[in-house]
């Protein structure tokens, strides 16, 4: 996104640094990730759209698609890639390979709609990977649980006419996109939350709405927008959650999963800026992802 831009390098290496030190990657089996292909990501995006990408990709400098989101010489590469993260992850969590999966990619995707890029995104990386789930593997229910502090606008018009894909969040209104109010469908629980609000409304909010939601829709396959933005020390929004909730919701979610999911979660990383609060809450994230 540019120098001094808070979507940057550094978040992966937090989090890489930090589950070496809280001793969790020696448990970890680590995969690099193919790139998705045209067919993979045109699932979720229109074919005019992936084309304008590949068009305006610059060869050098920065070439900015809207106000917060800029594209530079290596970014349509880095984005094929982290939607091929999530691909992989379901090829893996689906072969039985891996029962969970963390994806640890950059850029972004929750914000990427089916033909908009916004928000620091171009391909929506979750959305391809759930849509790959359904389109090869048979998936007939899948759950989106997105827990960035910033409402995930473009999962949210990639399958609100798709029931298939029962989507619940959280997140600070009003904040960027100033979207998810609407609920366009039953099958869209999207639950705002207000600037100051922490563990105690986030975790009613996950009990009072998204466990019903999940229940009701009995999801084969998990798959989840981890944002760590809404992190008390997070510098981009205002919400106090503290790495012991990212804990907590993951253990309910890895529940959820055991009980209609055949155990699958696949986590894909989102937002979360303030470095060391990234790299502790992932390092909470995963050791519960792989704790059973
Ligand atoms: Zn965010």
């Amino acid at each position: 996104m540019g120098p001094y831009h808070p979507e940057c390098p550094d978040r992966l290496h937090a989090i890489g640094d930090r589950l070496i030190s809280a001793g969790l990657d020696a448990y970890l089996h680590h995969y690099s990730a193919p790139a998705a292909t045209g067919q993979q990501i045109a699932r979720v995006h229109g074919t005019d759209y992936i084309a304008t990408i590949e068009a305006e990709s610059p060869s050098s400098g920065l070439h900015f698609l809207d106000p917060d989101t800029a594209m530079n010489a290596h970014s349509l590469t880095a984005a094929r890639h982290a939607a091929g993260a999530v691909v992989l992850a379901t090829d893996l969590v689906m072969r039985k390979e891996c029962r969970t999966a963390f994806c640890a990619v950059r850029p972004p995707g929750h914000h990427a709609e089916r033909n908009r890029a916004m928000g620091f995104c171009l391909f929506n990386n979750v959305a391809v990977g759930a849509a790959h789930a359904l389109a090869v593997h048979g998936i007939r229910r899948a759950a989106i649980v997105d827990f960035d502090v910033h409402h995930g606008n473009g999962t949210e018009d990639i399958f609100s006419r798709d029931s298939r894909v029962l989507m619940v969040s959280t997140f600070q209104h009003p904040l960027y996109p100033y979207s998810g109010l609407d609920n366009p469908a039953a099958h869209m629980v999207n639950i705002p939350l207000a600037a100051g609000a922490g563990s105690a409304e986030f975790r009613d909010a996950v009990r009072e709405h998204w466990m019903p939601a999940l229940e009701r829709h009995r999801p084969e396959i998990i798959y989840i927008s981890a944002g760590f933005d809404a992190h008390r020390e997070d510098p981009l929004a205002g919400l106090k959650l503290t790495e012991a909730d990212y804990a907590w919701v993951t253990r309910e979610l890895v529940a959820v999963a055991a009980k209609h999911a055949h155990g699958r979660v696949i986590s894909t990383l989102e937002g979360g800026y303030g470095l060391s609060a990234l790299g502790r809450s992932v390092a909470e994230h995963v050791r519960e992802l792989i704790a059973t």
